[in-house]
């Protein structure tokens, strides 16, 4: 057995003539939430997409559980319990909070036509259990209250929530979380930081992009900064915070 749920090994993704992503090699250690900054257009959402199986990559390999996931489809490691979000959260919007839980792929065996026919009753009990899961996950994430609201009506911040919930609904072994404090006001931000943390002492693996840097800093074990697509730097938080490279990076680039 590996102490490591991820390994990327020399990974890059050329878009014509830019390298997006350049050969980056990273080994995500068990049980830990590991934070990537960088500027914008660094590379960091086409490193996510790469590892989710959203894009497909130039050269290099990604390794899940020791098993080659390179390339593998999104759809096929959301199985297997690789799941991310996205920078902008896409939810049903005609859809309540729960129903958006309940639509998860995967989760309704009710729309195989066999089943339904010849198994009423066994399409009636995954449908309860369904709802009761979706019940925790509301619950988890403190949007109980808000179960039979239109996804549509949520805050930014809530939708990311729901978001988040909607992988939740298949007990993720790793969560690749793309800026899910993006648009987010401060009170919501600090209660979703603790969400992350509570979900990573429940066990799940956690990777995580993010803009807001002392977000990162205050609940990771490690950060990895990118910059020009590569890996410049990559350490625990005070380590990152005082590095030199790091600094430089952000100074020559439009973020603060
Ligand atoms: P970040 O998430 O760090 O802001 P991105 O991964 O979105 O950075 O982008 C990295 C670089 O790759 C940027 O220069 C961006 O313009 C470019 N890029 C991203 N996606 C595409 C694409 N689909 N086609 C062409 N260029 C892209
Ligand atoms: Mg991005």
């Amino acid at each position: 057995m590996s102490e490591n749920i991820l390994e990327i090994n020399n990974l890059s993704k050329y878009f014509g003539g830019l390298a997006a992503v350049s050969h980056c090699s990273l080994k995500v250690k068990k049980g830990t939430i590991t934070g990537i900054i960088g500027p914008n257009g660094s590379g960091k959402t086409t490193l996510f997409n790469l590892i989710a199986g959203n894009l497909k990559s130039s050269s290099g390999n990604v390794l899940f559980n020791n098993a080659d996931i390179t390339d593998v489809p999104s759809y096929e490691l959301f199985s297997k319990g690789l799941l991310r979000t996205f920078q902008i959260a896409h939810e049903f919007t005609n859809l309540s909070v729960l129903e958006n839980l309940m639509m998860v792929p995967g989760n309704q065996s009710g729309e195989k036509l066999m089943n339904a026919l010849l198994k009423p009753s066994l399409v009636a009990k995954e449908e309860s259990q369904i709802k009761e899961k979706a019940m925790e996950v509301v619950e988890f994430l403190n949007l109980a209250h808000l179960k039979n609201e239109l996804a549509g009506n949520l805050s930014g911040g809530q939708k990311k929530l729901l978001e988040l919930g909607r992988s939740l609904m298949k007990d993720p072994e790793i969560l690749l979380l793309d800026e899910p404090l993006a648009g987010v006001n401060p009170k919501l931000a600090d209660n979703i930081l603790e969400i992350i943390s509570n979900l990573n002492a429940k066990g799940i693996n956690i990777l995580m992009v993010e803009h807001n840097i002392n977000a990162v800093m205050k609940i990771s074990d490690r950060v990895v900064v990118m910059a020009e697509g590569k890996i410049i730097s990559d350490g625990k938080p005070d380590f990152v915070r005082s590095d030199k490279k790091v600094i430089e990076a952000y100074l020559g680039s439009s973020d603060e």
